[in-house]
C-alpha cells in the first residue's frame, strides 16, 4: 500500500481503527509481498499489533517504519537473555510504579499500546494475547504509595501507553494523583499521537487541560511519522498548554544516520515537539538487531549540535544496568585541560583554546 493510497482515517472513531488492527502475520500477505506465516512463532512469544491507520504508512517490511512493526524472527535469535536489564521489577516497591530516582515514579497504568514496536524496552509486559487489560488493584496500590510518599513530585504516566485508556479512566487517575499536595508536576508517556493520532480527540485534550501542569513525551523515530494527522494531535496537544517532548530511539536501519535524525528532529520542532532524548537501546532480550554501536550515536549528536538550531538537539541518553540510572554521553570535545585553558574541538572541527 503507498502513502497515496491512504484511507481518510479522519472520519472514524479511533476504537474502531484499533480494534481493526493485524495481529496475525499471516493478515500482512495482502499488503506486502513476503512469506509471514513462519513469522507466527515470533507472535506466539512477543504479540503484534499493527493499526490500520499506521499500517497505512508503510511502504515495504523493510523500510524503517516497517521494521518498527512488523515481527523478525532474529527476535527468537537474541543471545540476549535479560527481560529486564534495568531492574524495573526489583525497583518496583508495588507491582506497577517503578521508583529509581528520588523525586519521580514511572507508574505503569496501562499494558497495552496502539502499535507493539518490536524494540520495546519493556517487551516483558506486552500481554501475551496482545489485548488491553489493566490490573485495577495495580493502579490503586500505586496511587497509595504515591500519596504516602512525600519525596514523590513528579508521576510519570506509562505502560504500555496510558492513552489507551477510556479517557474517563484516564481522567479518574490524573485527578487522584491531583489531590496528592506533594505531586507537582505529571507526565505522560505515549506512542499514541505517532502510532494513533486520531486518539487525540478534543474530549481527550479537554480532560488533560484540567491537570496542568502536566507534560507530555511523545516517541516519533523517524520523520515519515509525522504525518498531518500526527500534527494535528501535537497542535491540539500543544494549543491546550502541555509542553511537548519527544523521546526518540536510536534503531539500527531506521534513524542511525545523520541525515534521517537531523531531519527527524527538525520536523519534531516545526510540529512544537522538543526533542527531549535519543536513547541508546537497552539491552532487552529480542531486540538485540536494533542495537547499532555507541559510535553511531555519536555521529548523530556530532551532526546536530552547532549545525541546528538548539532547540533541535536532544541529549544522548544511556540507561545503565541494574537500574543504576540514566546518563546522557557525549562525543568528547575536550582535548586537554590545564590550569588556565582547555583545548577543544568545534562543531566544524576546529581546534580552539578556551581560557579560565
Ligand atoms: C527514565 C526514568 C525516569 C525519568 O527520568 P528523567 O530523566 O527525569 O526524564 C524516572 N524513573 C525511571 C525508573 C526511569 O527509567
Ligand atoms: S508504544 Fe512504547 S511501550 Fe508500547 S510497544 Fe511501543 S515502545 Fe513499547
Amino acid at each position: 500500500m503507498e502513502n497515496g493510497d491512504r484511507k481518510p482515517f479522519d472520519t472514524q472513531d479511533w476504537r474502531n481503527i484499533l480494534a481493526a488492527s493485524v495481529t496475525d502475520p499471516e493478515k500482512l500477505q495482502p499488503f506486502f509481498d513476503g512469506d509471514f506465516k513462519t513469522l507466527r512463532t515470533v507472535t506466539d512469544r512477543y504479540p503484534m499489533r499493527i493499526n490500520p491507520y499506521y499500517l497505512s504508512l508503510i511502504r515495504s517490511p523493510d523500510d524503517p517504519l516497517g521494521k518498527q512493526a512488523i515481527p523478525d524472527v532474529r527476535e527468537l535469535e537474541d543471545p540476549l537473555t535479560e527481560a529486564d536489564p534495568l531492574a524495573e521489577e526489583p525497583l518496583s516497591p508495588v507491582p506497577g510504579l517503578i521508583h529509581r530516582y528520588p523525586d519521580r515514579v514511572v507508574f505503569l497504568v496501562s499494558s497495552a499500546c496502539a502499535m507493539y514496536c518490536r524494540y520495546c524496552m519493556r517487551k516483558r509486559n506486552i500481554p501475551s494475547d496482545g489485548r488491553a487489560h489493566r490490573d485495577e488493584r495495580n493502579i490503586e496500590n500505586g496511587i497509595r504509595y504515591i500519596s504516602d510518599t512525600p519525596e514523590v513530585r513528579d508521576v510519570i504516566l506509562s505502560g504500555g501507553d496510558p492513552l489507551l485508556l477510556s479517557t474517563d479512566r484516564l481522567a479518574g487517575i490524573l485527578k487522584q494523583i491531583r489531590a496528592i499536595g506533594h505531586v507537582d508536576i505529571i507526565r505522560i508517556h505515549t506512542r499514541v499521537p505517532c502510532t494513533l493520532p486520531f486518539r487525540i480527540t478534543e474530549r481527550l485534550v479537554a480532560e488533560l487541560k484540567k491537570h496542568h501542569p502536566l507534560y507530555i513525551n511523545t516517541h516519533f523515530n523517524h520523520p515519515d511519522e509525522i504525518t498531518p494527522e500526527a500534527a494535528l494531535a501535537c497542535s491540539r496537544l500543544a494549543d491546550a498548554g502541555i509542553p511537548l517532548g519527544c523521546q526518540t530511539v536510536l534503531l539500527k536501519g531506521v534513524n542511525d544516520t545523520p541525515q534521517v535524525m537531523a531531519g527527524l528532529m527538525r520536523k519534531l520542532v516545526k510540529t512544537r515537539v522538543r526533542p527531549y532524548y535519543i536513547h541508546h537501546p537497552d539491552p532487552v532480550a529480542g531486540t538485540s538487531h536494533f542495537r547499532p554501536p555507541l559510535e553511531t550515536g555519536f555521529n548523530v549528536m556530532r551532526a546536530l549540535r552547532g549545525h541546528v538550531s538548539g532547540i533541535c538537539v536532544p541529549h544522548y541518553m544511556v540507561d545503565l544496568p541494574g537500574g543504576k540510572g540514566k546518563m546522557p554521553v557525549l562525543p568528547t570535545k575536550i582535548r586537554s585541560v590545564s590550569d588556565k585553558s582547555m583545548t577543544l574541538e568545534n562543531y566544524l572541527g576546529e581546534i580552539c583554546e578556551y581560557g579560565f
